[in-house]
């Protein structure tokens, strides 16, 4: 059934970057195989997902969306992927990005935009804009996304879908193409709260294999999105995130999600955290300095892209070369922005100074957290923009992640659920719930009662 709703929706919508039906079929008979041989496979057996192409898969090509990993198929798969395999779920293909993770509408991808099923003029938010457009687009019932600054809840957000970023540390990156290693957050994306709890319980845990994932029980968010029970619970509304520069149309439905909050028990009190104004600017430091880092492993010599060797150049200037051809600009601009922010005389003033930032961010939580169970805001400033709209100004792209990026930066747990459509548009609107470091539960059950 999946197969053939991407045959009729996939030429508009163009969520995916590899399909193969043959490899699909295989699949699922094989769990068919298993499963009538007795195997236990647990709830999710069967069931067809669709991964992001930044998740290796040993028998697809991993792309990253970059020119510079064309037609490359890692020789092994990702945790997140190999655990979803061990649990019988069948994958329908790998889902678009932004190049290396790095945007906020798909519109960095190599290879083509991807369009928001709500309005094909649309984008459908980013990085993980493929993910979450087979979603909202009925092609897939569940996928995966990585979220380092806001790229799993701005998705789901501006496409009307559930979408969560764990605890990082609690899903494992050991196969994920890296961006900023200190914040890539695998999580999953759904239709509804409960099917997002069941693939991220699927997932996540401890993994030897990731030097930062935390060695202690994932709390049981399946247990918490079938209790939507929220009285006496205390909810933070964080006053620095509902003024200025927010639609009017997303902040009247943010407003009635937090009154249906309380008119279910909750106790809402307003909390002030100022230095979330500044995670933005700490972000664009951070986050592209790990990226400068990171992306020196593709130097044409080891694997994916190589141009220029023909015998009469140097090993730098196949390198330069290649990188020059292979990676897009928004790319460049972050390898550019990273080393400037890195180099001596500068690190101090830059990197150091964001790192102090980031901080004085994970203290305002802890202080938010003294009083409050879940702090909640807009999960983005607007609804889907235009395709196009910002991809010549760099900084409004970076603001759809204005609200998003504070969790990122502490590292603590965050989810984006659909609280309604914006007046003005009809489009989705999302509501953030952030819950503390191991409290991922919190959102899934403040989530299910909101929905
Ligand atoms: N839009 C942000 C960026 O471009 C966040 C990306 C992400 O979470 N992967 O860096």
């Amino acid at each position: 059934a999946h197969l053939g709703r991407m045959g009729e929706v996939e030429p508009k919508v163009r969520a995916f970057l590899h399909v193969d039906h043959e490899t699909t079929i295989e699949q699922a008979r094989a769990v068919d195989t298993r499963l009538r041989a007795g195997e236990k496979l647990g709830p999710l057996a069967g069931v067809p997902i669709a991964h992001k192409d930044i998740f290796s898969t040993h028998d697809m090509p991993t792309t990253a969306a970059s020119k510079i990993l064309e037609g490359w198929r890692p020789p092994y798969d990702a945790t997140v992927t190999k655990r979803l395999r061990q649990a019988g779920l069948v994958i329908l293909g790998k889902t678009n990005l932004d190049e290396f993770a790095m945007g906020s509408s798909t519109e960095n991808s190599a290879f083509h935009p991807t369009h928001n099923p709500w309005d094909l003029s649309r984008v459908p938010g980013g990085s993980s804009g493929g993910s979450s457009a087979a979603v909202a687009a009925y092609e897939a019932p569940l996928s995966t996304g990585t979220d380092t600054g806001g790229s799993i809840r701005q998705p789901a957000a501006v496409t009307g879908i559930v979408g969560m970023k764990p605890t990082y540390g609690g899903s494992s990156r050991y196969g994920v193409i890296a961006f900023a290693s200190s914040l890539d957050t695998p999580g999953p994306f759904a239709r509804n709260v409960l099917d997002a709890a069941l693939l991220h319980e699927a997932f996540s845990g401890y993994d030897p294999m990731d030097s930062t994932s935390i060695d202690a029980p994932v709390p049981s968010v399946v247990e918490a999105a079938r209790n939507a029970d929220i009285s006496g619970m205390r909810i933070g509304v964080v006053k620095e995130f509902a003024g200025e520069g927010f639609q009017p149309g997303v902040l009247t439905r943010y407003h009635e999600a937090v009154q249906l909050l309380e008119s279910l028990g909750a106790k809402v009190v307003e909390v002030s955290c100022p230095s979330f104004t500044i995670a933005l600017p700490a972000y664009y430091l951070i986050a592209p300095s790990e990226a400068s880092s990171n992306l020196a492993r593709f130097d044409a010599m080891r694997y994916g892209l190589r141009v220029g060797d023909d015998g009469t150049r140097s090993a730098e200037e196949v390198m330069a070369l290649t990188r020059a051809a292979g990676f897009g600009p928004e790319v460049k601009r972050r390898i550019m922005l990273g080393t400037y922010a890195l180099s001596s005389g500068y690190y101090d003033a830059y990197y150091g100074q964001a790192q102090k930032v980031r901080t004085v961010i994970s203290r305002e939580f802890e202080a938010a957290y003294q009083q409050v169970d879940v702090l909640v805001s807009p999960t983005t400033p607007t609804t889907a923009f235009p395709i196009g709209e910002r991809i010549d100004d760099p900084m409004a792209m970076y603001l759809a992640d204005l609200c998003t990026i504070p969790s990122n930066l502490s590292g603590n747990a965050a989810m984006s659920v659909p609280c309604g459509l914006a007046d003005e548009d009809g489009l989705p609107v999302g509501l953030q719930i952030m819950a503390p470091v191991l409290a991922d539960d919190r959102c899934y059950r403040v989530g299910a009662a909101v929905e």
